[in-house]
């Protein structure tokens, strides 16, 4: 299925938010963002990317363009609800919300959307599969459908350093994510980001699963590579933005119809 033929099929039902659609009054696309950032935490729960209080994700508010939403540390991510979203400026400060801010999630996500103003959200999380792939150092391999979504999409960022708590780490991610949907953060985990929180979140998804298969498959033998040429190809068509944002609506549409105090 072509982006067009998706794009059809969205606009002759709710297209609102869909990359491309008209822009919402900036209210309404602020709450909307906070309201999908809130699901994702729901559902990054659900698949159980959680560890203690480590992860993050962050959408960049449509108004204040260097300020951006965030879960609050030590708020579980199956609890998360829009009214505990931190709003955090370009310095580090909680400027709407009440909780902690995790310093890691400043310091990694403030140059990962300023290296990057194409960024709408970003997603990073200590799931098990991302950071058991993380620390071999390597690249995933076009060796389902699934993961061409990251043939020459993604990035590596060698040699783990310790927490990034200093803004220069945090650049340093920045720059080698360069214009990359991903980054693999070596003896870390996996970062993913988005024009939208759809987008940032379902690549955060399918990329842990993709680790997840690697794993699997090079334990049992020596998976067979899609060709440079059909992997090239088939990006083109999982990898592109609208198919990550319209592949994120099934789970948004179950986890709201189940968990609707997200919305509270
Ligand atoms: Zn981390």
């Amino acid at each position: 299925m072509s982006d067009n033929q998706v794009s059809d099929i969205v606009m002759n039902n709710d297209g609102k938010g869909m990359p491309g659609a008209e822009a919402l009054p900036v209210e309404e696309e602020r709450l909307q963002r906070k309201q999908k950032l809130a699901a994702a935490f729901r559902l990054f729960g659900r698949f159980g990317f959680d560890e203690g209080v480590a992860g993050h994700i962050t959408v960049r508010d449509p108004e204040k363009l260097d300020h951006f939403w965030v879960n609050p540390m030590g708020v579980s991510f199956k609890q998360m609800r829009v009214s505990d979203l931190l709003l955090v400026d370009h310095e580090g400060n909680v400027v709407e919300g009440e909780g902690l801010l995790n310093g890691a999630a400043f310091t990694i996500h403030s140059r990962v959307h300023a290296a990057r103003p194409d960024v709408v959200a970003a997603a990073h999380a200590h799931s098990v599969y991302g950071k058991s792939w993380s620390s071999l150092g390597r690249l995933l391999d076009p060796i389902t459908q699934d993961s061409c979504a990251f043939y020459e999409d993604h990035a590596l960022l060698g040699e783990f350093t310790g927490v990034v708590l200093d803004l220069d780490e945090g650049k340093r991610i920045g720059d080698a994510l360069g214009d990359k949907k991903a980054i693999i953060l070596q003896n870390h985990g996996l970062l993913t980001v988005g024009q939208s929180v759809e987008a940032a979140a379902w690549w955060y998804i399918t990329m842990e699963r993709s680790c997840q298969a690697q794993l699997m498959a090079e334990a049992a033998g020596t998976p067979k590579l899609i060709s440079p040429e059909h992997a090239k190809q088939t990006h083109g068509t999982v990898g592109s933005e609208l198919a990550g944002w319209f592949s994120f609506k099934p789970l948004y549409d179950v986890i709201s119809k189940e968990q609707p105090d997200l919305f509270d």
